[in-house]
């Protein structure tokens, strides 16, 4: 069977569901193919279960401190098995919702794995569908070192599929999903280490952030081992995981070594040399700012392109790319600026523009200004912790232009978009002091700043 489109999406995930349904909504003939479950990696191995442990650990932490609050509670047990099932249904419940919406968009869906056979031309199973316009939004995949052992471990995928709780899990990696799964399965009650190659977590966050959050980790109990390259993962005689480092002795005891060191983009199998496009060495595929790739007619979005690999960022550049392909508006492109992006970690980080690094790198040490402030939020008054929050604003120039907006503490991930609209309309500090504080708040500290 042979079939044509105006569109054909290549991934049924944030960026390739948002960018069918926008076409579909200007009346383009469309096609969506995917290979898995519909909603991709945010829905059903991303975001989604993720914020709901996040959820879970929140409950954990906040029962931990229950008494200083005044309340006298039995012990509390965390079910992990019968709260797996409950968040497992919820995101069943999303995949229906997705495949509604996109048989209410008529968007055609296509059940299987795509594969070029031509820049204009995919096959699925049995049937060759084309199209005009070819969106590839496949995503990534976790990525696994090529190292002896690495098959005892998990990644982020097969921490979705625990059905027990990992007692002494090591998580190996310094990036988002690193922290964030540490700081959950910590609250939760597991006995972590994370193991970094280097010396900090979240290389490339502003360095306020990632001091604080380390060090956070670290008096909550977290064993963080640094400068560690392994070279082997093996099984000991007891049962457990043990990692074998470069040099030194070998570190084990664990019931779980879990990879979070990034993820590869899913390329590889999909016959993209047919198409005559270009792939980097890391096998993403380069898009200009329109989200075009080196072959005419052929786009890209999301995780596959190696940009900011975030599920608003895909979804925003596919809309923005139906926008300009089906809707008549020649202008619409994602401006990748000033993305705002919050890490889920113990306490949270809620970012948006540059670090003072960067700012410094690009105004130079004397164009730039920072404001900060460290405090113990009000939550903690009647607790023993005293979990810090620190906001931060980097300005530049005579008007003091804030280039970037920092917070982390308790509260930071629902702050900081808010503010993120303030630093993508160009907010000058003088515009946040003339901004009434909310009181008592932790957030207005960040209009207080002197
Ligand atoms: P995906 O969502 O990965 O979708 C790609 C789809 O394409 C998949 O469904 C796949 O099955 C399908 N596919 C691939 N190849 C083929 C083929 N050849 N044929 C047919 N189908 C194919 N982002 C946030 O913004 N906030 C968060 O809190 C957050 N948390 C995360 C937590 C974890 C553990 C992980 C792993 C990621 C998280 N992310 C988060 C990132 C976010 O999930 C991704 O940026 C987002 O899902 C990318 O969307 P996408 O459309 O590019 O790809
Ligand atoms: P990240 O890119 O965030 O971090 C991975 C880090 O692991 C690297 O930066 C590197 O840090 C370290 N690393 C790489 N290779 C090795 C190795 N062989 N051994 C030890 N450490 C290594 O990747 P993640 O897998 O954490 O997440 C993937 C992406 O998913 C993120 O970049 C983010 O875009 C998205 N995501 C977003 C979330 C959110 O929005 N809250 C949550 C989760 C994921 P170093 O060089 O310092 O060693």
């Amino acid at each position: 069977m042979h079939k044509h489109y105006d569109f054909l999406v290549i991934g049924g995930g944030s960026g390739g569901i948002a960018g069918a349904r926008r076409a579909a909504q200007y009346g383009a003939r469309v096609a969506l193919v995917e290979a898995g479950r519909l909603g991709g990696t945010c829905v059903n191995v991303g975001c989604v279960p993720k914020k709901i442990m996040w959820n879970a650990a929140h409950f954990a932490d906040a029962l931990a401190i229950s008494e200083d609050y005044g309340f006298t509670l039995p012990a509390a047990e965390f079910n992990w098995g019968s709260f797996k099932t409950a968040r497992d249904a919820y995101v069943e419940r999303l995949n229906g919702t997705y495949l509604r919406n996109l048989d209410s968009s008529q968007v055609e869906i296509f059940r299987g794995w795509a594969t070029f056979e031509s820049p204009r031309e995919v096959r699925v199973g049995d049937t060759l569908l084309s199209a005009d316009h070819i969106l590839i939004a496949t995503g990534g995949r976790p990525m696994v070192p090529d190292i002896p052992g690495a098959d005892l471990a998990i990644t982020s995928d097969g921490f979705f599929e625990l059905s027990e709780q990992p007692r002494r899990p090591l998580i190996i990696g310094a990036g988002y999903i690193a922290t964030e799964l540490a700081g959950v399965l910590h609250s939760l009650g597991s006995e972590v280490t994370i193991l970094l190659r280097k010396d900090i977590l979240l290389r490339g966050f502003d360095a306020t952030l990632r001091r604080t959050v380390m060090d956070e980790m670290c008096s909550a109990g977290i064993s963080i081992l640094t400068g560690i390259h392994m070279e082997s993962i093996e099984r000991e005689a007891n049962g457990h995981l043990a990692v074998r480092p470069q040099d030194g002795d070998t570190i084990g005891g664990f019931d779980c070594v879990l990879f979070a060191i990034g993820r590869d983009p899913a390329t590889d199998a999909m016959g993209i040399a047919a198409t005559g496009l270009e792939t980097d060495s890391a096998g993403f595929i380069p898009t200009d700012e329109w989200q075009n790739t080196t072959q005419p007619g052929i786009y890209a979005v999301g995780d596959v392109t190696g940009r900011q690999a975030l599920t608003p960022v895909a979804i925003a550049a596919a809309r923005r790319l139906s926008d300009r392909l089906f809707g008549g508006q020649a202008q619409a492109r994602l401006e990748y600026e000033n993305i705002p992006t919050v890490v889920f970690s113990h306490p949270p980080i809620g970012t948006v523009g540059l670090t003072e690094e960067a700012a410094k790198e690009r105004y130079g040490d004397d164009g730039v200004k920072v404001y900060q402030n460290r405090f113990t939020d009000m939550y903690y008054a009647v607790t023993p912790q005293r979990v810090p929050t620190v906001v931060k604003l980097v300005v530049t120039g005579p008007d003091e232009k804030i280039v970037g907006c920092h917070v982390v503490g308790r509260a930071a991930d629902e702050m900081i978009q808010g503010f993120a609209v303030a630093v993508t309309m160009g907010a000058t500090k003088a515009d946040f002091d003339n901004t009434v504080a909310i009181h008592p708040t932790a957030a207005e500290e960040l209009v207080t700043l002197r």
